[in-house]
């Protein structure tokens, strides 16, 4: 394979893309979707905070179709139950959903999607810093 070929093999944002997070915590509000979590990640979550993993269940899980996603504050727009005056209060231990965002599959597979993504996160915008392709495929995830 030549140089030419691998390069044209390479995604659309092969150049980097702009992202720098703000911290304004939109993403952990108001979503229509769920922030899932595997055993694993519960495990994490309950260490970080000091409480076994029964407890953490009990008081921050709902099973949803099957699986266990976070409980959400319906109350307050449906902000994640960790979002505290904009801070994550388990950001250290936080799922991979959580921590691999936006660099999911489904808001890289085009510019269109990018593009999208960015409507509701202030922090992809063109005047944040470039991150390197090599980075996006470090952070980046299957979800
Ligand atoms: S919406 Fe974007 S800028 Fe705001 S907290 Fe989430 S990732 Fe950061
Ligand atoms: S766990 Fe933290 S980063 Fe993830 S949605 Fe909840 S508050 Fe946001």
């Amino acid at each position: 394979m030549t140089g030419q070929d691998s390069d044209q093999s390479l995604p659309w944002y092969k150049d980097g893309l702009r992202f720098q997070c703000t911290e304004c915590g939109k993403c952990c509000t108001g979503s229509s979707s769920f922030v899932w979590v595997d055993e694993e990640e519960i495990a994490a979550m309950a260490d970080f905070l000091h409480i076994s993993v029964a407890a953490f269940k009990i008081k921050y899980i709902r099973r949803r179709d099957n699986r266990y996603a976070l409980v959400e504050k319906k109350s307050q727009n449906n902000a994640c139950i960790f979002l505290k005056d904009k801070k994550c209060l388990v950001y250290k231990a936080r799922p991979k959903q959580c921590s691999t965002f936006p660099w999911w599959n489904e808001l890289l597979k085009s510019e269109e999607s990018w593009r999208f993504a960015a409507q509701s996160c202030e922090g992809i915008n063109d005047s944040a810093p470039l991150v390197p392709y090599s980075q996006i495929v470090q952070l980046g995830s299957t979800t």
